[in-house]
């Protein structure tokens, strides 16, 4: 760890509990190797004190920080401007701190998502997407799919009414009926194939890693790639599936690495080197015991 002096920065996330957190691995690496004077720690916060928190972040002069459970939407009334695709999806990852003071607030979740769907070939335009969920990770990911130009969007969700009002957001954002809402039960009435299938569930993270979201293999069958959104196991039961019918699947290691990075040249005003990225991942790797994942 390089030398704490009196221009050291301080980035940090804030959330409350924060448990085990792999950010600062991602952070401090990177400031590391690039040689910026910088810290990122863990802010645990407690609701009450939020807002004077992020007062106080601002007095210190933090460049930035990043938002996690449970204060994504709750941080928002202490920005002082939104990055558009935050507002429309009324959640915020990270904040940068304003020139005359002040943070905005910016969602890399979904960039970070698109970043590595880019990378594993699975660009989502033109394509009938199925996305599993429509809680908040979901919500993130439906808009980027309006923006990307998925071909239909079909949301499942085990709360069809969730799924309901995100695909009726979605579609006014689309001026279309681009997206259709399921209960996840439903899901045999997918008809087609070649769906690119997006999993933004809980089910099957660690410790539930025997758990998945859809039992029946003719759903596998039908898709022509799976991402999902977990990165703890490395291989879940829904990646196993989808590679057990030939499918291509991918973890969610990569979206929580690009979503960190481009927080990090957003605080640092950088453009992070690719080969810097994948020492990142490597280390991520170790930490959570995974390996690196075979693509
Ligand atoms: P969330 O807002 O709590 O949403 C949870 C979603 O899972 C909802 O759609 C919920 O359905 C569904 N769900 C939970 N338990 C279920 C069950 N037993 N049966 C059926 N559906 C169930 O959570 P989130 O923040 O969106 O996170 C979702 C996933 O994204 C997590 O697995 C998390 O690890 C992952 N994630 C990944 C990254 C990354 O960078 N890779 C970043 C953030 C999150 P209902 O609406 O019916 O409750």
């Amino acid at each position: 760890m390089h030398k704490i002096d009196s221009h050291t920065s301080v980035c940090g996330l804030l959330g409350y509990p924060i448990g085990h957190s792999v950010s600062p691995a991602i952070h401090n690496t990177l400031a590391e190797e690039l040689g910026h004077n910088m810290v990122y720690v863990p802010l645990a916060v407690e609701e009450k004190d939020l807002g004077c928190v992020i007062a106080g972040a601002d007095g210190w002069k933090f460049p930035g920080m990043n938002v996690t459970i449970p204060y994504k939407e709750k941080v928002i009334p202490f920005c002082k401007e939104l990055d558009p695709f935050a507002e429309k999806i009324c959640a915020v990852n990270t904040l940068v701190r304003q020139e005359n003071g002040g943070y905005k607030g910016y969602n890399t979740d979904a960039p970070g998502l698109y970043r590595a769907l880019s990378e594993e070939g699975m660009d989502p335009s033109g394509q009938e997407v199925v996305l599993l969920g429509a809680g908040g990770v979901a919500k993130a990911i439906a808009v980027l799919m309006v923006e990307k130009g998925a071909k239909r969007l079909y949301i499942l969700n085990r709360t069809l009414e969730k799924a309901e009002k995100l695909a009726e957001d979605c579609n006014r954002m689309a001026g279309c009926d681009l997206a259709v809402p399921m209960a996840l039960s439903d899901h045999q009435k997918l008809t087609g194939n070649g769906y690119l299938a997006i999993q933004a569930t809980n089910i099957g993270m660690f410790p539930n890693v025997d758990d998945v979201v859809i039992e029946d293999e003719d759903f596998y069958e039908k898709i022509s790639a799976g991402f999902d959104t977990i990165y703890n196991p490395a291989e879940t039961v829904f990646m196993k599936k989808c590679r057990a019918h030939g499918k291509k699947a991918v973890n969610g290691l990569k979206m929580l690495l690009y979503q960190g990075v481009i927080a990090y040249e957003l605080w640092n005003k950088v453009s992070v080197p690719e080969k810097l990225t994948d020492q990142v991942y490597e280390r991520l790797c170790e930490i959570l015991g995974t390996g690196k994942e075979k693509m």
